[in-house]
This record gives C-alpha cells, structure tokens and sequence, in this order.
C-alpha cells in the first residue's frame, strides 16, 4: 500500500465536506466501521455511544487504490479528533475467519480482481495499531440486526443480502456461525420455477440461488433492476418464489426467530410481502406452531447500515477479547 501523504488526508476531509477540526467532535476516542464491499465500501466512525456516522461511499477499484482513500478518511479523522480505540471491519467474502490462521483478515481466492490474497486486517493493525474485529458483512449485519451485546439480543437470527451477489450471515446462541469457514446460503439449488428456463451466471454453479435471482442475474435476464421493471412484470414473482424457498431452507436448518432480507434488491417495492406469501405456501402450515413461517420474516430494522452497526459491535468485541487477554 501507498504511504498515505497530506494530500489523501485532504481528500478525506472533502469526501466529508468540512474541514478537517470539524470532522469529528472531540468526544474521546473513536471507533473506526468498515464495510468493505465487492462495489462500494463503507466507512464511517463512532465515538462512545454514538451510532456509525459521517459515512463516506468510496467505490471499490483496485485494493491499493479502495484501502488507500479508507485509510485516508480514517486518518483525517485522527487529526481531528483523539485516535482510534478499535477498528471493525465487515468484509465481503469469501474471507479466513479463524484467528489462529497466518491469513486470519484476509479475502480468500475471489473471482475480484486484485483482491485474493489481500489481508485487511493486517493492513489496518499495521496503520493504527489498535485492536481489530474481524467478520463477513453478512454475520456483521447480522450481530447488528440481533442486536448483539444489548440485554435485548435475540440469539438467533439469519440475515440475508440480496444485491450484486445473495450472501447469508447466521447468528446461533448469540454468536456468528463460522464454521470451518463461513456459510454460503446463496449457493444453494432451489428448484426451477415453472416459467424460468434461465441458465443462470454463477461463474461454479450456473443456476445455484444467485446465478438465478441475485440483483446480477436479474440484471442479466431482465435488463433492468427489479425496482425498475413493472410491478406486474413476471420477475417479481419469480424472484419472490426463489428466495421463499431459500426461507424455508433456513427455517428447516437453523430455525431461527427472524430471518431478515436485506440488499439492494430488497428495496424492489412489495417483494417482501411476496416472499412471505410464497414462503407460508411453502412450508405448508408445518412451522405455524412457533408462527407462521412469514411472521419471522423482515425487512431490517438497522436500514442501509447494518453492515456499519455490525462492524461497530466486532470492534467493541475486539476491544474487549484484548482487555481480558
Ligand atoms: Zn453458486
């Protein structure tokens, strides 16, 4: 990575569009939030009981080029204010989850670019020397939609993001599910929906859940976005009917109390209400004892940020790892 000079930290500072004294208030040391996306990452920070905030969009190009402009926004706000405490980052995948792994932070073999092999948590260790939470987005967003660390934590809950790609993030007794390396619920096989003959675009599996309704492959066979095409138009049903099944699939295996669908695919107007429709038909009344199947499934309660809210719990979890070592 580039040395950062004063001219990145002058960047930052327009990306935040105020003056450097002003970008953050001096209210004790921050929390440094990262979502790092295969489009845009996310930063953002927080002091002591603050939510993530001036949240800059920085689109993802080249590692040198994205870790380059993050760590320049982060070290404007070092100027301004009085450091980091702990930085959380919440990663796409697929990523090394475990700690005692050399490659611990790490973006495992991706079909991205320049971004196998890159160790993220290493770089911002090297940067700031603070200590740094480490997960998926998808199980970010999901300790931050569980509500991980309040007396109000629900202990299982499955979040799912449906945009570029379809990702899964799980959270079991209160925790992450890892795992040998982490679930990857968009590379399920649903059956075929009895008007789609699409042959789908996952690069390993074709017509897996994501090759056939990922924001991607709606792109793909559509040409438009789902937001974008008539709300009679056949994808929305189609869709819906894809990802009720990945649902019940969830429900069947990790029976979890709320399944939340997120992404940018999500914000399609009505689609929530349709896969709680196709879902209950589904699961044929058998899930109806704990409710039905369609009253544990929502859209997130933390919005666009739970990926942010996410990284901000695995950096306080960091922080507290460090302090009872
Ligand atoms: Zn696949």
């Amino acid at each position: 990575l580039r040395i950062l000079s004063v001219g990145d930290i002058d960047e930052a500072c327009r990306v935040l569009n105020k003056p450097a004294r002003e970008a953050v208030a001096v209210t004790g040391r921050l929390i440094g939030c990262v979502e790092a996306g295969g489009t845009k990452f996310l930063c953002a920070v927080a002091g002591p009981g603050e939510a993530p905030r001036d949240v800059v969009r920085i689109a993802t190009a080249t590692p040198q080029e994205t870790i380059g402009r993050a760590i320049g926004y982060f070290r404007a706000a070092e100027a301004a204010g009085e450091g980091f405490e702990a930085f959380g980052i919440a990663s796409f995948g697929p990523v090394e989850l475990d700690p005692h792994s050399p490659h611990w932070g790490s973006i495992l073999k991706t079909p991205k670019p320049g971004w196998s092999d890159v160790n993220l948590v290493a770089t911002f260790a090297e940067m700031f020397s603070v200590p740094i939470g480490f997960d998926t987005d998808v199980n970010a967003a999901a300790i931050a939609e569980a509500g991980c660390g309040e007396p109000t934590c629900l202990d299982d809950l499955v979040y799912v993001t449906v945009g570029t790609g379809i990702g899964g993030g799980a959270v079991t007794n209160g925790a992450p599910v890892h795992g040998a390396r982490h679930p990857e619920m968009g590379h399920i096989f649903p059956p075929r929906h009895r008007l789609d003959h699409f042959a789908g675009i996952c690069p390993f599996h074709g017509d897996c859940l994501e090759g056939l309704a990922s924001g991607s492959a709606i792109q793909a066979r559509w040409g438009a976005t789902l937001s974008a095409l008539p709300p009679g138009h056949e994808a929305h049903d189609i869709v819906a009917w894809y990802l009720a099944h990945l649902a019940m699939t969830i429900a069947a295996i990790l029976a979890p109390r709320r399944i939340v669908f997120g992404g940018g695919v999500m914000q399609a107007t009505g689609l929530v209400d349709r896969i709680r429709s196709y879902a209950d038909r589904l699961s044929g009344g058998y899930f109806d004892g704990a409710g039905a199947l369609s009253s544990i499934i929502h859209l997130p309660r933390t919005g666009l940020h739970a990926g942010l809210i996410g990284a901000q719990i695995l950096a306080r979890q960091a922080c507290k790892r460090v302090s009872r070592d």
